[in-house]
């Protein structure tokens, strides 16, 4: 009696890809939100670039870019409004253009961020609390005290700052805008998948207050403005 191996399952694994969830893609960019986002070039192929060089006395901008290859997409097309997420041959990510989204569950977020808010501009999670540089000790108030209550700490270097959660997706790619103009000054861009619910911030890594930093949330379907929530 011979028992012969067959290669049923590799054959069936083979056959017709099935289409992955495609979802709705927003900018953000000088604190507003809008649907799509421009298709640009990047190493001669169609994609979503972010991350440049605002100062030409840099000499190798692109180590700033990132961008994520677009698929499906004709010559004439300049904004990229539904997605899907594949990977290419390499494992690296790229985006696959569709004509409707079929999830309300995650949406794409290009975050343009300017270098704007102190000058320094991170992409994070939401506002969780504050912390002591200098001792490390933690609280809950809306806005950092100007003085640590427990060690003291109140120079610029060392007083409490903000602590934020860690961004709320899966961060696709990043670049960054970097300008010497007079004050060095940084942004972060990031082009992202959000889940719903996700909170997310725009803003200066060492502030004390949220008044200089915006919040965005999604909804599965949307990214909306957060209104400042607290003042400091
Ligand atoms: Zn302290």
């Amino acid at each position: 009696m011979f028992f012969v191996q067959t290669n049923a399952n590799t054959h069936a694994k083979k056959g017709g890809s099935a289409m992955g969830d495609a979802y709705t893609v927003f900018t953000i960019s000088n604190g507003e939100v809008v649907g799509g986002t421009e298709i640009g070039i990047f190493e001669k192929s169609f994609a979503i670039v972010i991350g440049k060089d605002d100062d030409n006395s840099f000499s190798v901008p692109a180590s700033f870019s990132g961008a994520v290859p677009v698929e499906g997409i004709s010559n004439e097309q300049s904004q990229l409004l539904f997605a899907e997420i594949k990977k290419t041959w390499k494992g690296e990510v790229k985006f696959l253009a569709r004509h409707e989204a079929t999830t309300d569950g995650k949406v794409i977020v290009v975050i343009r961020a300017k270098k704007g808010y102190k000058q320094f501009n991170w992409v994070t999670g939401a506002c969780i609390g504050w912390q002591c540089r200098k001792c490390s000790a933690t609280g809950t108030l809306p806005c950092a005290p100007k003085i640590c209550p427990r060690c003291k700490a109140g120079d610029p270097w060392s007083s409490p700052v903000l602590r934020f959660a860690n961004f709320p997706g899966e961060i696709l790619a990043r670049g960054r805008v970097v300008s010497a103009n007079g004050w060095v000054g940084a942004g972060e861009q990031i082009i992202a998948l959000v889940q719903k619910g996700g909170l997310f911030r725009i803003g200066c890594l060492y502030s004390t207050s949220s008044v200089d930093s915006a919040h965005y949330v999604c909804d599965g379907i949307h990214i909306a403005v957060v209104p400042q929530i607290q003042s400091g």
